[in-house]
């Protein structure tokens, strides 16, 4: 039987089904049973909630939100919650199926899941925004549980969220469960160095692929859309530890531009005192955000938004390798023309799990309560990282492929054999 998405499941939308054509490509190269396949092209389970909130001035307004497990055939799922007026279900499933294949190229024993909720954030209140969130973490508690599906910050939402996650299930249980959720506040079981963890991950898979092509990472010039958690951390980190010199930066504000290199740590103070953007730095020469994407760089980082690389821009594109610091950053039309013109591209289920790597740090030590220094989880996200880089690019060169369909065989390979050894129940 040839696997395909002709059945009687729909798409939820074109994110969709968009993202079964990447898993498609992948199962037809790697040949993967049909059965199995036929099972990872469809979230498991999907709850879409209405529930209603007493706004401050007295009002109740009902809310939308959802929470979809992919698959959890290797654990418990895992995925972030967001919040945004945008958010609908094609969304989220597709979220959730991207995680399941994250969480599977670094090997986590987890499923993929990701949660929304559809709201501006900026028109509620504090008090609101509390309501909102403790009432719609008690309206998905049935999915959720540290044995059954661990939630994480997303779009809008972040650690003081995560708290009033954590505080609303453990009243709802009558115990403190710490494991419940990831992205906490240290002092309420969070860990070190998730901030960061994301951009440490992006440096380390962008220094393991200036080795594979054979350059030197401390003449490498490279350039990164976005400078806010992920852009500034990845810039940090590999100027700082690996001597990279960062040529350019940009953000919503604009781009700037050094010759000879920016100073990533007075860029961060100078953002930081200048309404969290970067425009007017007064060390470099300010350009736009097509001229950051079109320089003559070695390595582009995207880590802004989605569809940032489109067919518009991909001919102009001059870097030799692109690493995906945000999620789906290059539309499939941008890739297959980046492809073409020899560019690496390091897709971003590999590029930026460093961040979901350290959340499961946090729920291990939550479960054992017996929490790693700093240097444990550098060393161990390193390992972990350089050793994922290295089993997709092994893929890459035996199907003598493309990273992305390399990550996407890795991937699938770990979770069908899961599915396989359990076995269809009832069978
Ligand atoms: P953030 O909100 O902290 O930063 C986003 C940055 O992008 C800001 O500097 C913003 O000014 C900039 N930006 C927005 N619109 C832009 C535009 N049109 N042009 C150029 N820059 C623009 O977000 P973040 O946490 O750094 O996430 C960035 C990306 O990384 C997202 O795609 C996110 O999904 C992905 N990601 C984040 C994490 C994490 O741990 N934070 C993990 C995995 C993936």
């Amino acid at each position: 039987m040839k696997l395909s998405t002709a059945g009687n499941l729909k798409p939820f939308g074109p994110i969709y089904e968009n993202a079964q054509k990447q898993f498609l490509k992948a199962a037809e190269i790697m040949n993967l049973d049909s059965n199995v396949g036929n099972f990872l092209l469809w979230p498991q389970r999907i709850l879409e909630v209405h529930f209603p909130v007493v706004m401050d001035d007295g009002r109740v307004e009902m809310f939308e939100g959802y929470r979809v497990h992919h698959n959890t055939a290797k654990g418990p799922a895992k995925g972030g919650i967001r919040y945004h007026p945008d958010t609908n279900l094609d969304e989220v499933a597709s979220l959730a199926f991207w995680m399941t294949w994250k969480c599977a190229v670094l090997n986590l024993p987890y499923g993929g899941a990701k949660g929304g909720v559809k709201v501006d954030v900026s028109k509620l209140s504090e008090r609101e925004l509390e309501k909102l969130s403790r009432r719609f973490f008690s309206e998905i508690q049935m999915m959720v549980g540290p044995q059954k599906d661990i939630p994480a910050p997303d779009v809008n939402t972040n650690a003081k969220i995560m708290a009033w996650y954590m505080d609303t299930y453990s009243m709802n249980v009558g115990y403190t469960s710490l494991g419940v959720v990831t992205g906490k506040p240290i002092d309420l079981g969070g860990s070190e160095g998730r901030p960061e963890a994301t951009g440490r991950g992006v440096s380390i898979t962008t220094n393991e692929a200036c080795k594979v092509i054979g350059k030197d990472i401390t003449k490498a010039r490279i350039a990164i859309q976005g400078f806010g958690n992920v852009g500034s951390y990845t810039a940090k980190i590999l100027n700082e530890e690996f001597g990279a010199k960062i040529v350019a930066i940009s953000d919503i504000s604009g781009g700037i531009y050094s010759e000879n290199g920016l100073d990533i740590n007075e860029l961060i103070a100078y953002r930081d005192s200048n309404k969290g953007v970067i425009a007017g730095y007064p060390k470099a020469t300010p350009i736009t955000n097509e001229d950051l994407l079109e320089l003559d760089v070695d390595i582009l980082i995207p880590a802004a938004l989605e569809n940032a690389i489109t067919e518009k821009n991909a001919d102009k594109i001059r870097a030799k390798v692109i690493i995906e610091a945000a999620n789906g950053p290059t539309t499939p039309a941008a890739e297959k023309m980046l492809l073409k013109k020899g560019v690496l591209i390091v897709p971003d289920i590999l590029a930026n799990a460093g961040g979901v790597t350290v959340s499961y740090f946090e729920w291990v030590q939550d479960l054992q309560t017996f929490f790693w220094d700093i240097d444990d989880i550098r060393k161990r996200l390193t390992k972990m990282m350089v050793n994922a880089f290295a089993e997709v690019y092994r893929t890459k060169e035996k199907y003598n492929t493309d990273m992305r369909t390399a990550a996407y065989i890795v991937a699938i390979n770990r979770v069908a054999n899961a599915v396989k050894e359990r076995g269809y129940y009832p069978m």
